[in-house]
């Protein structure tokens, strides 16, 4: 049943290697999350909105030097992934 996600199903950021990938409380690597989103078990922002989220992912794009009008394109698509689908206050 399990499943490994080819990216964070917190930030879409993509996972290609296995220390891309966040960690669970007994130190094995998580399938769905990174290990910017989620560390030893949980999540690292755990209050945080999608919207914040989506922020945060900005602010990092612009920082590998993606123009800012271009990162609207990559987090638009944040809102179908596993931790904000469930929350109905995250709709654009
Ligand atoms: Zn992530």
């Amino acid at each position: 049943m399990e499943r490994t996600y080819k990216n964070c199903q917190s930030c879409g950021m993509p996972m290609k290697r296995d220390d891309h990938r966040g960690t669970n409380p007994d130190g094995s690597r998580n399938n769905m999350y990174c290990h910017h989103c989620f560390q030893e078990g949980r999540f690292t922002h755990h209050n945080i909105t999608l919207d914040e989220m989506k922020e945060r992912v900005r602010g990092k794009l612009v920082e590998f030097g993606i123009p800012r009008f271009m990162t609207g394109l990559f987090t638009r698509k944040m809102s179908k992934l596993e931790r904000w689908r469930e929350h109905p206050t995250a709709v654009e």
